[in-house]
Parts: structure tokens; sequence; C-alpha cells
């Protein structure tokens, strides 16, 4: 039986993928959530459906929370057929943060998270499991650095990046907040800036797993514009509407291939 596990779904999209995903894969799902009472609340109410998820508790940003469920996952699950890595944060536009933290908070969930996250969950894959990246649309490439010659797409864009690479770009968008200078990064976009490091951050996962014996397949995709807390219920489609595309990306067929950027069901160029 396949076990499958959602980051972040006490609420929102996650909560929607928990809940296709008990109905169209079955097995055991593991609705994951940093806070136990939020997430035991979530089991409970798809129970009340008829669904049956089971709760564990995962924080993406703590090293602690990661290890203790990567051990859970060990000892009680054996391993994972599908990870769909969903936990994410963004400040509301009326938000009166400063950049500077914004971007270190924001980025620290939704980039540096999902890396420790999912390089911490990634040896427990089985045989043909599949893992999705919920990314976004407005983190696209050709959106954040539309020019040709900006020095950090042409960086993005080089095949040879590493992931240390990559979080030197990260430094160094830190540091233009800091300093005031957005002359290579925009000012305002600490969510679009995290979403397109961490859609960079699949590219090179997917290099990585290129004929890995295990086939793991692993790619991301944009929900779409969804009604949830995070887009104060703004978005056009319900969670279960915003679960279609992750759902797809979790169930992939052989030979898909790694490291590309789903919507609308489609593949779409970044
Ligand atoms: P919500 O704010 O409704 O849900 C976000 C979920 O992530 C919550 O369960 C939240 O937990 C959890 N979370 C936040 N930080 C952590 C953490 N450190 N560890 C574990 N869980 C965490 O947002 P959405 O459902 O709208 O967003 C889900 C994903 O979809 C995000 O990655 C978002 O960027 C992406 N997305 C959403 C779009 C939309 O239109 N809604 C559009 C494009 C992308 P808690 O309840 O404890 O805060």
């Amino acid at each position: 039986m396949p076990v499958s596990v959602v980051t972040g779904a006490n609420k929102g999209v996650g909560f929607g993928i928990v809940r296709s995903l008990c109905k169209s894969v079955g097995g055991t799902v593991i609705l994951t959530s940093r806070n136990e009472e939020r997430g035991l609340a979530a089991v409970q109410s798809l129970q009340a459906e008829g669904l049956n998820p089971v709760f564990e508790q995962l924080d993406i940003c703590s090293d602690d929370s990661i290890s203790k469920f990567c051990e859970t996952i060990k000892s009680k699950y054996g391993g994972i057929d599908i990870l769909c890595n969903n936990a994410g944060i963004a400040y509301k536009n009326a938000s009166t943060a400063l950049l500077l933290e914004k971007a270190e908070v924001t980025n620290g969930t939704n980039f540096l998270g999902r890396i420790k996250s999912t390089e911490a969950i990634l040896p427990l894959m089985n045989q043909n499991g599949r893992i999705c990246q919920i990314a976004a649309f407005n983190g696209i490439l050709n959106r954040v650095f539309p020019e040709p010659q900006n020095p950090i797409r042409l960086r993005l864009l080089d095949p040879n990046l590493t992931v240390e690479g990559l979080i030197e770009i990260y430094r160094q968008y830190m540091e233009a907040v800091k300093q005031n200078d957005y002359s290579l990064f925009k000012w305002d976009a600490a969510y679009t800036i995290s979403k397109c490091l961490l859609i960079a951050h699949t590219r090179i996962l997917g290099r990585q797993l290129k004929d890995n014996p295990k086939n793991v397949i692993l790619n991301c995709c944009c929900p779409g514009s969804v009604a949830t807390d995070m887009s104060s219920h703004k978005g056009n489609l319900t969670i279960d509407q915003g679960a279609v595309t992750p759902v797809l990306v979790c169930n992939l067929p052989e030979g898909a291939g790694s490291g590309q950027f789903y919507r609308e069901e489609k593949l779409y160029d970044w």
C-alpha cells in the first residue's frame, strides 16, 4: 500500500491535496502540520467525510522536527511513495514589516526550509517514488528576471548551478535587501524570490536525480490561484481544484522526467 506525505496540510491547498490523495491513491496518507492541535483537527474533519488520513508532526523549519519525522517514517511506515512539499508562507500585502524581515522569514520557510526538509526526506523515498514541490507561477524565471542578460538569470539558468551556488544567490539577494540595492532583484519580491529559488532548486535536484536507481521523479508546480488564508480567500479556485495539478505531479508516469514546472495540469517552461 502506498505511503503519501503532505506538508503544511492542516488547511488550504495541502488539506485539499490530502483529501484528493485519500480518494484517488488510498493507502496511508500522512497529513503533517507544524502544530499538533491544528493537524489533529484537520484529520478529524477528513474522518468526518469518511476518509482516513493519519497525523504526524512536521515543521519544515525545525531541524529537530525534521529529524524526528524522518525517524518516525523509518520506524512506523518504512518509506514514502509520494511526497508533496506544500508548506509555505507569505506576508500579506498590507503587512508593515520591514522588507529585511519579510525576505528572511519568507525565504527561511519557502526556500531554506524546503531545501532542508526535502534533502532530509529524499533518502526515505521508496522505489518509483514521486515528489511534488508546490511553487508558484509568479516565481517563474521569465517573470522574476525577464531581462535576458540579468546576471542572476544567467546563473539560475546555468546547467552546472549547484545547491551551494543557489544559496550564494540567496545570500546576494539578502545583501541587496540590506544595502537597499535593487538593481538585480525586484525590491518587493520576498515571496516571488523564494518561489523562484525553489523552482531553481527543483531543477538542480532534477538533474541530480537523472537515472537514479530508485527511479524517483521530482517536479514542481503552481496550484493556481486558490482561495485560502494565504490569498485572503481571493483566489478563483477551491482547495480541491487547487489540488488537481499537485496530485497530477504526485502521480506522473514512468519516464516523465524530473526538474520541471507544471501549471494547469501541463508542463510549463519556467
Ligand atoms: P495557507 O496559508 O492556507 O497554508 C499554508 C500551510 O503551510 C499551513 O498549513 C501552514 O501551517 C503551513 N506552514 C507554514 N509554515 C510551515 C512550516 N514551517 N512547517 C510546516 N508547515 C508550515 O496557504 P495555501 O494553502 O494557499 O498555500 C499552500 C502552498 O501553495 C504554499 O506553498 C503557497 O506558496 C502555494 N501557493 C498558493 C497559492 C494560492 O493562491 N493560495 C498560489 C500559488 C502557490 P499553519 O496553519 O501552522 O500556519
